[in-house]
């Protein structure tokens, strides 16, 4: 076994020293990440900041000979625990590779390093007129290569799909320090395998992507937002096919259901009518002149699906009005107890409404307080549970609920998670979500790209 101090000097002959922590408290920072319910107490040997592709393939050829764990980096802020170095070893963080390397207007794509923030992306795509919509909601920090490897999503899935949509090419180090180039920067691809693919969700397992190549889309010329309000769920879901009948094809469809709008009213006061069973916010994009048509025909089958309520922002003031209330509620639920988790399961929208009423009774059983957000227009329902960590009994029932709603979301046809990933938080349920097959072909393709098991081990699957 290589020591720490081994691992120290290696890395330092590598990168400039102010480049490579290893005291014990920067260490420490960098043992947890953004999820509250995997917590480890084994510290990373190093975390390095690497500012070169050069350095990461030098990096990468050092772990591999010596057998050492490595761990990829962003902003930490996946909640499945994905950035844990359950086994020490060194965390690559991101923060220095933070560059966009190319904005192309013409061909409507961006060559970006893996630590550029998504936020930062889409402000910078903004000023060429273009868009890139996928938008983990805490966009403002987290990194390209982070939702790359979650697969992240957010709210405008609906309309725009997720990560996986804007991925035209990658440049990735392997796990003995080479180089693979898969995908292209074109729009179209039928070129062979889409190994680019692979690495969507692969949480760190596979290669250590330095850049990518994405795919933009025209910035809508206009939004607008609306609120409905609904006496039940099933009104609330079934719009949404509603909407699509008629031809209204938003780009956001969030939900709130009745314990969440009460709780952002208790905690962020904004006005929201707190003894209706769902709301939903409705954002609806296009070009000026189609708006207030779009609007119009919203408002008239949010009506006829059951609407008791209605409130269409008249302005941008109004808009983040609306959108406040929706944010504000995972840090409303949060102060209910002294934690707060969550979850991102999925099924196909059909069943959405059951799958809400049935998370509402596994909760009333096991005496949890929850809210529960979600984009219905997806399928994906976040249920937030506000607990004590420190308090065994409410952890315990917190455990046996998770099984349940697991168990509930795959008899429902959906799967484990829409968005957040699988990481440690969800490896042991992943057998019941995916087949026997799936499950010995995706760790087949692990030790073809990984045979020393030094990527991030122990995330997704056990090997
Ligand atoms: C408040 C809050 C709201 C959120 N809302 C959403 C949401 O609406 N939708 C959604 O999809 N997610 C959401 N998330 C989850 C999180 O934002 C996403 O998973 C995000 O994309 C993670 O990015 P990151 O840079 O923090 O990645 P990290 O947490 O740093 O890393 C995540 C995984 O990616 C791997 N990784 C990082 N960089 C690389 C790289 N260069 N090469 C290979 N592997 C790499 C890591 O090893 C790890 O496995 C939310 C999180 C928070 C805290």
């Amino acid at each position: 076994m290589v020591t720490k101090s081994k691992i120290k000097a290696e890395l330092e002959s590598i990168l400039p020293k102010k480049n490579v922590l290893s005291a014990i408290e920067e260490c420490y920072v960098y043992s947890q990440d953004g999820t509250n319910d995997v917590q480890s107490d084994v510290l990373p040997d190093v975390v390095v900041f690497p500012e070169t592709i050069e350095e990461i393939q030098s990096i990468m050829r050092f772990a591999n000979e010596n057998r050492i764990p490595v761990v990829a980096r962003g902003a930490g802020t996946n909640l499945v625990g994905a950035c844990i170095p359950k086994r020490g070893g060194i965390i690559i963080n991101f923060t220095k590779m933070d560059n966009i390397l190319e904005i192309n207007k013409t061909n409507m794509t961006a060559k970006v390093q893996a630590g550029v923030v998504v936020g930062k992306l889409q402000e910078e795509v903004d000023k060429f007129g273009l868009f890139f919509p996928p938008d983990p909601s805490n966009l403002k920090v987290s990194t390209v290569g982070g939702a790359i490897a979650q697969s992240a999503g957010g709210p405008k899935t609906f309309k725009y799909g997720t990560t996986k949509d804007y991925v035209l090419g990658l440049k990735v180090v392997l796990a003995d320090g080479r180089i693979m180039e898969t995908g292209v920067n074109t729009i179209k691809n039928a070129t062979g395998y889409h190994l680019e693919q692979l690495f969507i969700g692969s949480e760190g397992t596979l290669g250590i992507v330095v850049e990518a190549t994405l795919k933009l889309i025209p910035k809508p010329e206009t939004t607008n937002v609306v609120m409905a309000y609904f006496d039940n769920v099933e009104d609330a879901t079934n719009s949404v096919t509603n909407m699509i009948d008629k031809n209204v094809y938003p780009s956001t469809i969030d939900f709130m259901n009745r314990n969440t709008i009460k709780t952002v009213e208790k905690f962020y006061p904004c006005g929201l009518l707190t003894d209706k069973e769902a709301a939903l916010i409705i954002e609806v994009d296009g070009l000026n002149i189609s708006m207030e048509t779009q609007i119009m025909r919203l408002e008239t089958v949010l009506r006829l699906s059951g609407a008791t309520d209605i409130v269409i922002a008249r302005n941008k003031e109004e808009q983040e009005k609306i959108w406040t209330g929706r944010r504000a509620s995972f840090g409303a639920t949060a102060k209910l107890r002294p934690d707060v988790l969550t979850n991102d399961m999925i099924v196909p929208r059909e069943n959405i409404s059951k799958l809400v009423s049935g998370i509402n009774e596994i909760a009333e059983k096991y005496r949890l307080i929850i809210s529960i957000v979600g984009h219905i227009g997806d399928g994906n329902i976040h249920p937030q549970i506000a607990l004590d960590l420190e308090n065994s009994a409410e952890v315990e029932n917190y455990e046996k609920a998770k099984k349940e709603f697991y168990a509930l979301t795959l008899d429902l046809g959906g799967t484990l998670s829409a968005e957040h990933g699988i990481g440690l938080e969800k490896k042991e349920f992943l057998a019941q979500a995916v087949s026997p097959e799936a499950l010995e072909y995706m760790k087949k393709i692990k030790m073809v790209f990984d045979p020393n098991n030094i990527l991030n081990p122990d995330k997704i699957f056990d090997l």
